[in-house]
């Protein structure tokens, strides 16, 4: 809507000829000009019109200037209409038009003065222009919050379906895997106890002339033992996710249970080198079997992940007053940096074309373990490279001990 947009001014006057003398002087406004000469009329005009400005003589017959103002404005839809009223300056109209002053109302004595009607006039026309425009823009604007509520409203019920589609699908996979590790298990224990059994008979007979056999046995019980543990994982992941699990906790030295891991370690693999630094004592409140399984998996990756061998670190220390820090750093092929932040997620593996890799249960299980009591797990990659990782775990307050090197 602009100027170019005109308004509507009704015009009313008994005598045709002030009439005529009205649209002389506004006519150059370039508005739309009515004209009525009675009251009456101006009402039937009100009502087949949207006006903006009436222009009224105050003496009229039948219906004065006041009454008819009085009679516009209690109407809802003219409560915007600006009324000038034209009248001889009486002190009588000027203590009537007081009533009038709340709305847009105003007042021009006779003789008129042609430019002083023009300029109310042109005030009263721009004003209701720009009432118009603002009334737009506010439905505008209330249309588009209302389609953007809309939109909003209609995402968020779409990102709830699919997030209920999502964990509907994680809860049918979570309890596949639960039975399938469930009923895969005891086949397989009774198939490594088998290739055992077979291993110490023929160990105990002397059987030495079928080397392929004795191979061949060793790698099923090898591989059996490795399924088994797979296996382990999938049920302690079923088992850590749910949430009521409270692990048994006894008063436990880590810094033995760490010395314990390491030597087992130690006994399995000649190609990695073990160095510890223990605190001589170490005292937690934990799940033994828990933190031994973090630490197994801590090291287990360390050599997984370090093919070509090199030292192992392994650090069991009062980190301050509050908490101990076990720590286990290899100095093999790391993890790409795009994918580290990833690698405590369920299932995730930094190297999955990597025969050595397992399901990606193995850190996911630490951490849970790990928080479960109350501790943190962190990773870090040292800049000369390999991986270093560092799980805090609350100490009993016992623990006060010196720092020990074996
Ligand atoms: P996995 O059974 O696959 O080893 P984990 O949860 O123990 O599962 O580890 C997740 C992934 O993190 C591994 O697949 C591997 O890509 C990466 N990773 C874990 N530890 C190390 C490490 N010490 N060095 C390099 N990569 C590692």
């Amino acid at each position: 809507m602009s100027k170019i947009e005109p308004v509507n001014i009704l015009m009313v006057d008994d005598q045709p000829a002030k009439l005529l003398s009205y649209e002389a002087i506004l006519g150059e406004l370039g508005e739309h000009l009515i004209s009525a000469t009675s009251g009456r009329e101006a009402l039937e005009q009100l009502l087949k019109n949207d006006i903006a400005i009436v222009l009224m003589d105050v003496s009229m017959p039948e219906i004065d200037g006041f009454e008819l103002a009085a009679m516009i404005r209690q109407h809802p839809r003219y409560q915007k209409t600006a009324i000038i009223f034209v009248s001889a300056v009486r002190q009588t109209d000027l203590d009537r038009l007081q009533a009038y002053e709340l709305g847009a109302v105003d007042y021009i004595p006779v003789p008129v003065i042609p430019e002083i009607l023009r300029a109310k006039v042109s005030v009263f026309a721009e004003l209701n222009r720009k009432t118009r425009l603002l009334e737009g823009l506010n439905e505008e604007l209330e249309r588009r919050v209302e389609e953007r509520t809309a939109e909003l409203e209609s995402a968020t019920a779409r990102e709830r379906a699919a997030r209920l589609t999502a964990e509907a699908a994680t809860k049918v996979r979570d309890d596949f895997l639960s039975v399938a590790a469930h009923e895969l298990k005891t086949p397989v224990t009774g198939l490594r106890a088998i290739a055992q059994l077979l291993l110490r008979r023929m160990q105990k007979r002397e059987i030495t002339e079928y080397p392929w056999l004795t191979d061949g046995l060793v790698t099923i019980d090898q591989q059996s033992e490795r399924l088994t543990r797979l296996i382990g994982q999938l049920l302690d992941v079923s088992r850590l996710d749910k949430d009521d699990q409270e692990a048994e906790r006894e008063e436990t030295n880590l810094s033995s249970l760490v010395t314990r891991l390491v030597a087992s370690f130690r006994a399995r693999t000649t190609k990695h080198r073990f160095v510890l630094m223990a605190d001589e004592e170490l005292i937690a409140e934990v799940d033994a079997t828990g933190i031994e399984q973090v630490i197994s998996n801590l090291l287990d990756n360390a050599i997984k992940y370090s093919p070509d061998g090199g030292a192992i670190e392994i650090e069991a220390r009062l980190s301050d007053e509050h908490y101990a820090r076990l720590v286990v750093r290899d100095h093999g092929i790391g993890i790409p940096s795009e994918k580290r932040d990833e690698i405590f997620e369920r299932f995730f593996r930094a190297h999955s074309d990597d025969h050595r890799s397992g399901l990606g249960l193995g850190l996911y299980i630490s951490r849970q373990i790990v928080e479960l009591h109350g501790g943190k797990i962190a990773v870090e990659f040292p800049p000369d490279g390999g991986t270093r990782f560092e799980v805090l775990l609350p100490v009993a307050a016992k623990t006060l001990a010196p720092m020990q090197q074996p």
